[in-house]
């Protein structure tokens, strides 16, 4: 997937995003123990800093924490999208569902790796600002839908991969429906102030649960959520 800017030039703002991203690469991701080169390329290659508030200071877009992205909600650290991305086992052609747009960086490192994106958030200008953003840089594979991403994305599923990037009570029933044959879903589930990263693999009717280490998120509000 080509990343380009609306001059159609390489998509890179200048030497310091593009030291500034390798730098948190091989001290963030390689450094604590990311070893999928796949994974590491597309955090190369994805100019987080153009996915962070316009004022955020370029050296804090690629800081080692999450930051925030304006309605109350966060774009998550490197590592911790690193980590829910390696879970996902993603291959070329897999059709893969997120649930929490925000930004829309993740989706843009699962549009580096899979094929088809579908990223699906409860706020309509997030899912904008992100929907303009993914037109401006080329994602073309990426759709996104302001929908209760607690009920999933029925019209495209079944999926290889599904990751929700917001913390929830339980894992919605509709997202373990429309993970297909082989297919995995890594979700926090949790209290609010507290979750566990969860990885389930479907394999036929069953699904294997593997828990994945504590971790903090925003909390996923819905139907199958936390109450609105
Ligand atoms: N993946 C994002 C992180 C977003 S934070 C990124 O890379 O920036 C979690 C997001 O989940 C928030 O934008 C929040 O509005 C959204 N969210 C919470 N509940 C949701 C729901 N039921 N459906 C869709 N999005 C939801």
């Amino acid at each position: 997937m080509p990343l380009r800017d609306t001059k159609g030039s390489p998509m890179d703002e200048g030497a310091a995003a593009g030291g500034l991203r390798n730098r948190m690469v091989d001290e963030q991701l390689a450094g604590r123990g990311v070893r999928d080169e796949d994974v590491l390329n597309a955090f190369r290659r994805v100019p987080r800093h153009r996915f962070c508030l316009p004022e955020t200071p370029l050296r804090q877009a690629y800081a080692d924490h999450p930051l925030p992205i304006g309605h109350g909600q966060t774009i998550s650290q490197p590592l911790m999208v690193a980590e829910m991305t390696v879970a996902l086992g993603l291959k070329r052609g897999h059709r893969v569902l997120e649930i929490g747009t925000g930004s829309g960086y993740q989706a843009a490192i699962l549009a580096m790796l899979a094929g088809t994106v579908e990223t699906v958030e409860r706020i309509a200008a997030l899912a904008e600002t992100a929907g303009s953003l993914f037109r401006e840089l080329g994602l073309t594979t990426i759709n996104s839908h302001i929908h209760d991403g607690t009920l999933g994305w029925a019209a495209s599923a079944p999926y290889d991969a599904i990751v929700v990037t917001a913390a929830s009570p339980e894992i919605p029933p509709p997202l373990l429906d429309q993970l297909g044959d082989g297919g995995r879903l890594a979700i926090p589930v949790g209290s609010r102030g507290l979750q566990e990263l969860i990885i389930a693999e479907r394999h036929g009717p069953d699904i294997v649960y593997r828990h994945a280490g504590g971790c903090r998120f925003v909390p996923l509000l819905g139907q199958f959520g936390w109450p609105d």
